[in-house]
């Protein structure tokens, strides 16, 4: 039972980026809500090829053969083919029609369908993995290990896994020392090839928070997640420079890992941070928190060698992935 992969399921289902057709043109219907931009929803039927657009109640169910995407009026989160993304605004209504802002759609919905229009972000062979915490810095703890010692433990999978399939992969620490927040960027911007950057991480909070989320660099005006929108929060960071890519990055790995773990999970989303490693690293990056070590059951879970085998799986296919959804050259329609 435990971790079983329904193997057709997974293939179809994680991320069928549809980016080989460009889309037709689309007339946006636009408008200022509260100074910010927005911009209907049914204009995504046509740019980006849905068949349906179907409203039920507060849902909005875009619909075609690849992806299924449901908004939800009134609220901040949005379902792309099972994987949850969690908006920098809520989804609006005015006049009986929905309305995303600009900046969830250009920098979250629109990477996510069509990848392969991301700048040549596909011709990399070195992933930079970051296990987090160590030596002085535990991360969190609980009765049966620390969090520095999973995340090591799921880098050292990771690496091994993806050398073996000819990635070169750099680690910012490969044994249980300390390391700054900005020597883990440094080890990062050291790196002169094109590279992706992978920070694991394993999560605390009350007793009943579980599952994975992952975190993607908050772009330009869009606060870090949970907090309020702060002046500094309007500066360009060396992270913003990969927007589209690393949401890219996020969808892979989140989607992946959550198919993985199934029931053994609960998906939390992909959410926007200001994290040091997200705004300093020169590269497509994310942070990943693979499971609550805080909570008692998934505390267990996180402890079993099928659940380990389970989050390294997901991240070696989802560097896979990512470099094939990148890669693929968008194609014109008649
Ligand atoms: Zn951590």
């Amino acid at each position: 039972m435990l971790l079983r992969v329904a193997k057709l399921q997974l293939i179809v289902a994680v991320l069928i980026w549809f980016g080989v057709i460009a889309p037709a043109a689309a007339q946006w219907d636009t408008k200022t809500i509260e100074g910010r931009d927005y911009v209907a929803v049914d204009g995504m039927k046509s740019f980006y090829g849905f068949d349906t657009v179907a409203r039920s109640g507060n849902d909005v169910i875009l619909e075609n053969k690849k992806v299924k995407m449901r908004l939800h009026v009134g609220a901040q989160e949005c379902l792309m083919n099972g994987v949850k993304f969690v908006f920098s605004y809520k989804v609006e209504e005015i006049g009986g029609k929905a309305w995303v802002s600009r900046i969830d759609l250009s920098k979250l919905i629109d990477p996510v369908l069509r990848p392969s229009y991301i700048d040549n972000a596909g011709n990399f062979r070195t992933v930079i993995l970051d296990a987090g915490h160590g030596g002085k810095d535990p991360g969190a703890t609980n009765a049966l290990s620390t969090e520095a010692t999973y995340n090591l433990q799921v880098a050292e999978r990771v690496q091994k896994l993806l050398e073996s399939r000819g990635y070169k992969v750099v680690m910012t620490r490969d044994s249980n020392r300390y390391l700054t927040l900005q020597e883990r960027v440094d080890v990062a911007n050291n790196v002169k090839d094109n590279a992706i950057f992978i920070s694991i991480h394993h999560n605390s909070g009350g007793s009943a928070a579980r599952g994975i989320e992952t975190f993607t660099l908050s772009p330009i005006g869009v606060a870090h997640y949970g907090r309020g929108l702060n002046q500094s929060d309007y500066q360009e960071r060396a992270g913003n420079s990969h927007d589209s890519a690393n949401v890219a990055l996020a969808t892979a790995v989140h989607g992946c890992m959550s198919r993985r773990l199934g029931t053994n999970t609960f998906d939390r989303g992909i959410k926007r941070a200001r994290f040091s490693v997200l705004t300093g690293v020169q590269h497509p990056s994310i942070l990943v928190e693979c499971g609550f070590m805080t909570h008692p059951y998934e505390a267990r879970l996180i402890h079993t060698e099928a659940y380990r085998t389970a989050v390294v799986s997901a991240i070696g296919e989802a560097v896979e992935r990512y470099r094939k959804a990148v890669s693929m050259k968008p194609v014109t329609k008649e």
